[in-house]
């Protein structure tokens, strides 16, 4: 019976195979290929999720994240919630700070929001403070800032003489007692070595000095100058208030854009935020410093339905979390970067079908509805 005398003998190697298959199971389980769950205790999802992939930031003005030196920290950028206004701090790496507009003079709670936060933030020291263009609600809280902070390089879109209201004789006052810089080509901002760029952009170059007109266009709103930040893998667009021929004269100029955030142009207006420029930047996050109540007290009606169609349509939307974040639902905003991902939070959470709800106008066929939006916002 040489098959009976056989069988402990098989049993014994299946046995030693099923412990040999447990064991690579437990303390190999790549070579298995086995998907090992996450702990039950793990984190739950963040509503908006705070370290996706960036999208491919690969190209000319980057560079990756492991050539960061060492000594580098993090890069801190918080738009401020300023009502219908910009504010926005942005701390680098090397902990210098950087200033992009100001808040507004008049509007309640708008630049008094922006100076209470440097504060708490225990900001004293302003290295570079951009005034993206000669607008109320860009350059209204400046006076505040040159007397409660140091200063240190002014920049401006050179649009000095333009203008000559008090806000902005003001301004042009206290920037002329620092290093004031007029922006009339893209340049570099000698920001510190941790950054791999960081650039000042302008659609339309200008003439030296201070001028009072622009041969090529008449809208404020379109000189704004721009700021592209590259850190590590990571990349940040601050548009200011930049239009739809801003947008389009960029493009056709070859401006590099891509950027991983975007500061979405002109608080929402449907005069920015064009297909071409937001196929351009290929952002996947967005932030909209915008007041819904306020903007229809001024007749804005901002955000409007337009921008933010486009802007869905752009938003990775993954899991029902939206990566567009507006400062009048959500407050405060800040989006940090570790060169390899950014990590978004928000003051307060806000549905999605809240953020992408806006003005339309009947008047204009393009402001049409945003696509369903799904389970969650019904
Ligand atoms: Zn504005």
């Amino acid at each position: 019976m040489p098959s009976r005398s056989k069988t402990p003998v098989l049993i014994s190697l299946i046995l030693i195979l099923i412990i040999v298959i447990v064991l690579l199971a437990v303390f190999y389980p790549s070579i298995l290929q086995l998907n090992i769950p996450p702990p039950k205790n793990a984190p739950e999802t963040n509503p908006h999720p705070a370290n996706a992939s960036p999208a491919s930031t690969s190209g000319p003005l980057n560079h990756s994240a492991s050539e960061i030196p060492s000594s580098c920290g993090l890069l801190r950028v918080y738009v401020i919630n300023v009502s219908q206004a910009d504010a926005i701090l942005i701390i680098t790496p090397s902990n210098r700070t950087i200033m992009i507009d100001s808040g507004s003079g008049m509007k309640k709670n708008s630049s008094t929001n922006a100076l209470a936060f440097l504060k708490k933030m225990g900001v004293a020291r302003i290295d570079y403070l951009i005034a993206t263009h000669y607008h109320e609600d860009h350059i209204g809280g400046m006076n505040s800032m040159f007397k409660d902070f140091d200063i240190g390089t002014v920049y401006d879109n050179g649009n000095c003489g333009n203008y000559s209201s008090v806000t902005e004789v003001s301004f042009q006052g206290y920037a002329l007692s620092h290093d004031f810089i007029h922006v009339k080509t893209d340049m570099d901002m000698p920001a510190e070595s941790c950054l791999a760029r960081a650039q000042l952009i302008v659609a339309y170059d200008r003439p030296e000095g201070c001028w009072n007109s622009n041969k090529d266009t008449s809208n404020e709103n379109d000189n704004s100058i721009l700021l592209r930040l590259a850190y590590g893998n990571t990349s940040f667009l601050f548009t200011g208030d930049c239009e739809a021929d801003c947008e389009a004269e960029l493009l056709k100029q070859g401006t590099y854009l891509r950027s991983d955030f975007l500061k979405v142009g002109h608080h929402g207006s449907a005069t920015s935020s064009t297909q071409p420029f937001l196929d351009a930047v290929g952002a996947e996050y967005f932030a909209i410093s915008t007041d819904k109540a306020r903007s229809v007290t001024d007749g804005y009606y901002h955000p409007r339905q337009a921008s933010l169609s486009n802007i869905f349509s752009h938003d990775a939307f993954a899991q029902g979390a939206s990566h567009t974040f507006r400062t009048d639902l959500e407050g405060d905003i800040a989006a940090v970067s570790d060169g390899s991902a950014i990590t978004i939070t928000a003051a307060a959470n806000a549905a999605a079908c809240q953020i992408f709800s806006g003005y339309s106008s009947s008047s204009v066929s393009s402001y049409g509805p945003i696509p369903a939006l799904g389970s969650s916002c019904n």
